[in-house]
């Protein structure tokens, strides 16, 4: 049976841009479009051209080999023609290969943002149109608010989308701008539009996730004929963001409610890439990946309690939607204080790590553990930390270091202009193979000049560690007042993209991070010699 269609529209460069806190520079995007067009989307979004410095650098030249490089903007201004408009003519010389256009097409809009009346308008949008494809440019036309201005006015919202689509859009996208609009309602919309004569292979689907179901909103639009999907790269992108395009594609390739009728360019072997590539963009924007994203997150496929964990090491289908192999994923069963043996002999097998269940070291590792649990250690959270702790205990951990002390001092004055100023000095002394090493940094936290310190001078092993890199720190109190315990969790990484999670506990936060460092840095000294397993979501 032959497939349909579906194509893939990324907006993470222009809508994914909107995101409180992000702002690409030009180099940013060149790396993104790069991770796109080789992972094989069909059209990449690169920006607004003539809107800004960083946009109209980067059309400066085509960025994607296979993908179709879209450059975004507005229609032509009413009351000028179209080759009179200076923002038409920066679009038309842009170096894409398509333009999506934006024009309003709900009246209200028309009247009070534009101030032009709806005919006028409708002139734009062919006007436009017609431009791109002279200029040789695929030509697409963004409908913004058309669910909302079809609830208003739905003839006029119809004319909008039939003129594009007359003038020869090769896609004339649907926008729930406002992302208030239900999945129902999108349904009966989209198929009105095809019953106006729009053919479902020209419509494409823009939804926001205000109501935290632009997913589902693009599913029900595919349900009823949209061919083209416009999202965005873990679902960034203004307020609660856009459609998450890394959701969509592993449904759409591994439901077989979608699978069975609709193909995308992404092919079996590519949705392997998909982990990597979501979190591939994280690492760009410097933040840390959502253990809980659907099918890509750390915690995806992961199992705490001990019941299920001894059932899903028997059949794995039991306790999985689909394989966590397909998405290029890992499944993780969690160390807890709700666990039986049969949990920690299969978390100590995920690691390479084989245990006999009547060996008493293997008594002595959970009750170990349950005691740290007990007083606020956390390892289902710092697989790093546990397969360490799993180790020292059976004995198989190389002494790489010896670690003689640490002195951390902290000093707040006033500088020359009479500004307070903050400054923490840290000494680490460490010794190697008897030779005592000690190493000053100055920081401004403590925990910064800690690291900067301990990671100065690690002697033979110092070419090993240079890579290595403090992705994420967490610090969590666990009991109130002044006796308080305090939790830190590191997420650590390096040049092979693999992540890693240590834990350390103390009265002291110092002493926290502390442990936690050490414990990063002993994990990456054990994988850099193969000697550590494999963590969840590498
Ligand atoms: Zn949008």
């Amino acid at each position: 049976m032959t497939r349909e269609r579906i194509y893939l529209f990324d907006t993470t460069l222009r809508d994914g841009q909107q995101t409180p806190g992000v702002d690409f520079s030009v180099e940013d995007k060149i790396a993104i479009s790069n991770l796109l067009d080789e992972f094989g989307f069909d059209y990449v979004e690169g920006g607004y051209p003539g809107a800004n410095p960083t946009d109209t650098a980067f059309f400066a030249q085509k960025r994607t080999e296979k993908a179709a490089f879209v450059a975004f903007g507005m229609t032509k201004r009413a009351g000028i023609s179209a080759s009179n408009d200076p923002g038409l003519a920066t679009l038309l010389q842009a170096k894409s290969d398509a333009i999506c256009f934006v024009a309003k097409s709900w009246d209200y809009h028309v009247r009070v943002a534009l101030g032009c009346s709806n005919e006028e308008n409708l002139e734009s949008i062919r006007d436009s149109v017609e431009a791109a494809r002279g200029a040789a440019k695929e030509a697409m036309v963004d409908c913004e608010h058309f669910f909302d201005g079809y609830k208003a006015n739905p003839e006029y919202a119809l004319a909008c989308a039939k003129t594009a689509y007359e003038a020869g859009a090769r896609w004339v996208v649907l926008c729930d701008t406002n992302g208030g609009t239900q999945p129902n309602e999108i349904r009966e919309i989209v198929a009105a539009v095809i019953a106006a004569g729009i053919p479902g292979t020209a419509l494409g689907i823009h939804p926001h996730d205000d109501t935290g179901q632009a997913v589902a909103n693009a599913l029900a639009a595919i349900e009823a004929g949209c061919r083209q999907i416009q999202g965005t790269l873990n679902g960034i992108g203004e307020r609660c963001g856009n459609a998450n395009l890394v959701t969509l594609i592993a449904t759409l390739s591994l439901k077989p409610v979608y699978s069975s009728r609709f193909e995308t360019s992404i092919d079996p072997e590519r949705l392997t890439g998909l982990t990597a590539l979501s979190h591939a963009f994280d690492e760009l924007l410097n933040r840390s990946p959502n253990h809980q994203a659907p099918y890509v997150g750390a915690s995806a496929f992961a199992t705490k309690a001990g019941i299920h964990a001894s059932a899903l090491l028997k059949d794995p289908r039991t306790y999985e939607h689909v394989t966590p192999e397909s998405v290029g994923n890992f499944r993780k069963v969690m160390v807890s204080d709700q666990g039986g043996k049969s949990n920690f002999i299969n978390a100590l097998k995920r690691r390479g790590i084989e245990v006999a269940k009547d060996d008493p070291k293997l008594d002595q590792l959970i009750s170990i553990v349950k005691e740290r649990e007990a007083t606020g250690y956390a390892y289902e959270g710092a697989d790093a930390s546990f397969e360490l702790l799993a180790r020292r205990t059976l004995g198989t951990i190389p002494e790489f270091f010896k670690t003689e002390g640490f002195r951390v001092m902290i000093e707040r004055r006033f500088d020359s202009l009479g500004r307070i100023k903050i400054v923490s000095e840290a000494v680490v002394k460490i010794s190697i193979d008897g030779q005592t090493l000690m190493s000053v940094a100055e920081a401004e936290g403590p925990v910064n000049a800690l690291d900067l310190a301990l990671r100065k001078d690690f002697g033979k092993y110092q070419h090993e560690i240079d890579d290595l890199v403090l992705a994420d720190f967490k610090v969590r109190i666990l009991n109130g007042g002044t006796e308080a315990i305090t939790r830190v969790l590191i997420e650590s990484t390096d040049s092979s993209g693999v992540r890693w999670w240590t834990v350390g506990v103390s009265e002291n936060i110092i002493d926290a991070s502390f442990q936690a460092l050490m414990d990063s840095v002993i994990y990456k000294l054990m994988k850099n010699r193969e000697l550590a397993g494999k963590i969840a979501a590498e």
